[in-house]
């Protein structure tokens, strides 16, 4: 990593943690003080000061403490709540002893730290977040990030001499392993970034394989904004004595987005949301549909009419990918039409407005779906196009989420279906497995048959 001033020595005292004597007016406490309350050490402090941090949010003032103290945690925070900088401060003021330690001493810079993420956007988020913190506070760190779509041979350079903490995804960093870049039996800290979408059906297998390679004994740390019922018993068996960090509303503020619900007619929603971005005046809109040919075709119709709108789904290129997401973030395409692929703990600064253009399949996708805006104290639109096919799934939605919310009519875009007696009664039951799920499942029951 690139140089930068050498972090404090472990154990240092903040003044804040002191009383002023008698006679002497107490010294102003400096901005780090927030932080460093909370057991940081003041580079870790400054660190996350220079990143604009202010004050811990709800999550990182729960969690600094315990991670910092060694335990298990599983915690379950809004969307957009401050989880990266969570688990990200504590576990490189933990590496700080080894990092310090005369190069002599260390034989190779071994694993200590894995952060695995469901998403190659996120591992580049995640890894970008902290090589800057580590870069101000943690010189000598080094950080591997590892995820597939892109040529494995950079990743290979990277990990020559070894490096602390790996951000990764778990087919690339099997590949990896495979090929003998990298070893995990001295990992000593594993964060499940989305730990519910990795616990799912699709990872099951390759997460698996990941945790037969490392250590027994180590830290597991498990962050998501939903963590289904039905992964209970996986996580008990995962973790040790861990403690349950799940922020109520009263400890957290629930992110400010206004949810809306529109019905409309299949066939009308390009038009609706045509029209909606237009009246409304959105600035910038985030767009998720069902299928990776539905991100094309919506993109199309919008450009068209007009609009800057790109298409980002799985099977673009992953440069491809990258750029686009980058040229929505910098605000050069106002719509971004996407699957769930974007779905999940990706962070957009200030995105006002999310719209389902299609439901998701699983309520708990739903709240990372909106939980793109309302981020960071921020507030957030999140609308919902319903069709009358969709209506009884929507409410299922609703139910989950322990909201209704109010049908919306627009005016000119008025709906003409009526559900048929299936659709009525039907509704989507939770998550249904995806094509890639299937062959993942298929993938791992071939792998376990015996030969
Ligand atoms: P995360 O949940 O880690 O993706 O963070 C959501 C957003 O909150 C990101 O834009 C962070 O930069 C921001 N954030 C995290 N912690 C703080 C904090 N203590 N003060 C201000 N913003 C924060």
């Amino acid at each position: 990593m690139s140089s930068s001033p050498s972090p404090a020595a472990p154990g240092a005292q903040t003044p804040a943690h002191q009383a002023a004597p008698a006679g002497v007016s107490a010294p102003t406490a400096p901005a780090t003080a927030p932080f460093t309350a909370l057991g940081l050490l003041p580079a870790l402090a400054q660190a996350a000061l220079s990143h604009g941090y202010d004050q811990p949010s709800p999550v990182q003032a729960l969690a600094i403490p315990q991670v910092l103290a060694g335990r298990d945690l599983r915690v379950c925070a809004q969307t957009g709540s401050g989880k990266t900088a969570a688990y990200a401060l504590p576990l490189l003021q933990q590496l700080l002893p080894v990092l310090n330690a005369p190069r002599a001493a260390r034989e190779r810079r071994a694993t200590r730290v894995l952060i695995l993420v469901p998403t190659r956007e996120l591992a580049q988020q995640v890894g970008e977040f902290l090589y800057l913190l580590a870069r101000r506070c943690a010189d000598p760190l080094r950080l591997a990030v590892l995820y597939g779509g892109v040529s494995i041979n950079p990743q290979m350079l990277a990990l020559r001499g070894g490096a602390e903490v790996v951000v990764a995804t778990p087919g690339r960093l099997l590949d990896l392993v495979d090929q003998r870049a990298l070893q995990l039996d001295q990992v000593a800290h594993l964060v499940l970034d989305e730990a519910d979408r990795l616990l799912d059906l699709g990872f099951a297998d390759e997460l698996q394989r990941v945790l037969a390679l490392l250590p027994q004994r180590r830290q597991n740390l498990l962050f998501s904004a939903t963590f289904p019922a039905a992964l209970d018993a996986l996580i008990a068996g995962l973790l040790h004595e861990p403690i349950d960090l799940a922020l109520s509303p009263t400890e957290q503020a629930a992110p400010d987005i206004v949810q809306r619900a529109i019905v409309v007619d299949e066939a009308r929603r390009t038009q609706l949301l045509r029209h909606l971005i237009e009246t409304e005046g959105w600035t910038q809109v985030l767009v998720f549909v069902a299928t990776r040919y539905a991100t094309e075709a919506v993109a199309l119709k919008l450009q068209r009419a007009g609009l800057h709108a790109a298409s980002l789904h799985g099977e673009l290129s992953q440069g491809k990918r990258s750029e686009v997401l980058q040229a929505f973030k910098d605000r050069s395409a106002r719509v971004l039409i996407t699957t769930d692929l974007a779905a999940r703990g990706i962070d957009i600064v200030r995105l006002p407005v999310v719209v389902n253009y299609d439901l998701p399949r699983a309520a708990a996708d739903y709240t990372h779906r909106i939980g793109r805006t309302g981020r960071a104290g921020a507030s957030g639109l999140a609308v919902s196009l319903v069709t009358a096919a969709q209506e009884s799934h929507f409410r299922l939605i609703e139910k989950r989420q322990q909201q209704r919310v109010p049908r919306e009519q627009v005016d000119g875009f008025e709906p003409t279906e009526v559900a048929t007696p299936e659709q009525a009664t039907g509704g989507i039951k939770g998550a249904r497995k995806s094509k890639k799920d299937k062959l993942r499942e298929a993938a791992a029951q071939a792998t376990a048959r015996p030969r």
